[in-house]
C-alpha cells in the first residue's frame, strides 16, 4: 500500500521504516525533523515500562527489545547493551519485566545501604542523535521521503496522498486529531562528561524527586523531572542544581563531571497509548500510533510492527476496519 506517515520523531520514523521493510511505499510528512522534537531529548533507554494499556505494553516492549538487540551489533546505530539498576527505598510490587530473563531482583546483600530493593535490567541505551540520524539514512536509502510542513486537523480533510495515513504526531495529536486527553509531561535533564563506562542507575522512589543517570556514547544524561504542571520550555537552574546533587548521591564519581548542556522536553502523555484503526473523512484507512509518554523508544518497534499488521490486513481486505 502507499502510506503517508505523519510525524518524524522516533515513533513516525520507526513506523515508516517498518512499513518499507514490509514492502509498503511509506513516506513521512512532519512539521519537524526528529532533532527538533522530544525524541532527541530522551535518555533514552530500554527497560520495562509501566505504561498503559498493561495488556499490550509488555508485548510491544519485548518486540522492541529483540530489534534493539540486533541493532546493538551495528556500531553506527548508536544502540548499546546497558546494565540498568533501578533502586527502590520501598520494595516495589512485582513488574511484568520480572517474568522475563531480562529483569532480576538483586540479592539482599547486593542492595545498596538505604534501599529495600534493586531491579537489575539487561537493557539497551540508545544514543538519540546517532540513532535518529541512522534511522533517517536507512529510511531514505530505501526510497522513503520526508516532506516538512505542519498539517491541519485531519477531519478538515487532508492533502496527504496514499491508500492509508498513520498518525504518529505525538503531542501534536491534540490538534491533528483533536485528542483532548493528551497532556505534556515536562522532563528536564543535564548532560555531563563521561569519564569511562557507566551502568544506568535510577532512584524514582519519590515521584516528585526522581533521579537517574543514563549513559549515552560520549556523555551521561542526568535526570530528572516528570512534571505535568510545568510548561516552561527553558531549563530551570534550581532544578538543574537539584539534579546534579542527586546524581552525585547515585554515582559519587560524578562530582568531577563537567556540564555539557541543559535540556527540556515534553513527553506525549495520554492515559494510554492509542494504537488502533480508524477512518479519514474520505473513508481511507487511518491508523493511530501515539501517546507513548516516557517510553517512545521502548514501544517503538513493537508498536510499528502492530501498525504494519493493521496495514497488511487492510491491504488483504480493503473494506472493513482492520486491527483493534
Ligand atoms: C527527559 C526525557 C527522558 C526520556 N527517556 C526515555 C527513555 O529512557 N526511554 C524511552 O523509551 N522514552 C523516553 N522518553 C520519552 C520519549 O522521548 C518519547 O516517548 C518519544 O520521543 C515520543 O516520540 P514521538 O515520535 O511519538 O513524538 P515526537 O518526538 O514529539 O514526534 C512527533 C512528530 O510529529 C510531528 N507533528 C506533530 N503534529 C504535526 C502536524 N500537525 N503536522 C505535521 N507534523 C506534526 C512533529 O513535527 C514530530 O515530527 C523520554 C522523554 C524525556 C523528555
Amino acid at each position: 500500500m502507499q502510506v503517508s506517515v505523519v510525524g518524524c520523531g522516533v515513533t513516525g520514523l520507526t513506523t515508516a521504516v517498518a512499513l518499507r521493510d514490509a514492502g509498503h511505499d511509506a513516506h513521512i510528512w512532519a512539521a519537524e525533523l526528529p532533532f527538533d522534537t522530544v525524541s532527541v531529548v530522551a535518555g533514552a533507554i530500554w527497560a520495562p515500562s509501566q505504561l498503559e494499556p498493561r495488556t499490550r505494553v509488555p508485548g510491544w516492549a519485548l518486540h522492541s527489545r529483540t530489534v534493539f538487540a540486533r541493532l546493538a551489533d551495528v556500531d553506527a546505530t548508536g544502540v548499546a547493551p546497558l546494565r540498568y539498576v533501578d533502586l527502590h527505598r520501598q520494595a516495589p510490587a512485582p513488574t511484568w519485566g520480572e517474568d522475563t530473563p531480562w529483569v532480576q531482583r538483586a540479592p539482599a546483600e547486593a542492595v545498596p545501604v538505604g534501599y529495600e530493593a534493586a531491579l537489575v535490567v539487561d537493557g539497551f541505551a540508545i544514543d538519540p542523535p546517532l540513532y535518529l540520524r541512522w534511522m533517517i539514512e536507512r529510511f531514505e536509502a530505501s526510497g522513503g521521503t520526508i516532506t516538512l510542513g505542519k498539517l491541519g486537523p485531519l477531519d478538515d480533510g487532508t492533502p496527504l496522498p496514499g491508500d492509508a495515513v498513520v498518525n504518529c504526531a505525538g503531542l501534536g495529536a491534540r490538534e491533528l486529531v483533536r485528542d483532548r486527553s493528551m497532556f505534556p509531561i515536562r522532563g528536564q535533564t543535564v548532560a555531563v562528561t563521561k569519564s569511562g563506562p557507566f551502568d544506568g542507575t535510577a532512584d524514582e522512589s519519590d515521584p516528585t524527586r526522581i533521579s537517574y543517570v543514563y549513559p549515552r556514547r560520549t556523555q551521561l544524561v542526568l535526570g530528572g523531572t516528570r512534571d505535568t504542571n510545568d510548561d516552561n520550555p527553558e531549563p530551570d537552574p534550581t532544578i538543574a542544581t537539584r539534579i546534579l546533587a542527586d546524581a552525585v548521591v547515585l554515582e559519587p564519581g560524578l562530582a568531577a563531571a563537567s556540564v555539557i548542556e541543559h535540556r527540556v522536553g515534553f513527553r506525549p502523555g495520554r492515559p494510554e497509548v492509542r494504537l488502533e484503526a480508524d477512518r479519514l473523512p474520505d473513508h481511507r484507512l487511518l491508523v493511530h500510533n501515539y501517546g507513548h509518554g516516557g517510553a517512545g523508544y521502548i514501544m517503538s518497534w513493537g508498536c510499528a510492527a502492530e501498525v504494519v499488521s493493521i496495514i497488511d490486513a487492510s491491504a488483504a481486505n480493503p473494506s472493513p476496519i482492520n486491527g483493534c
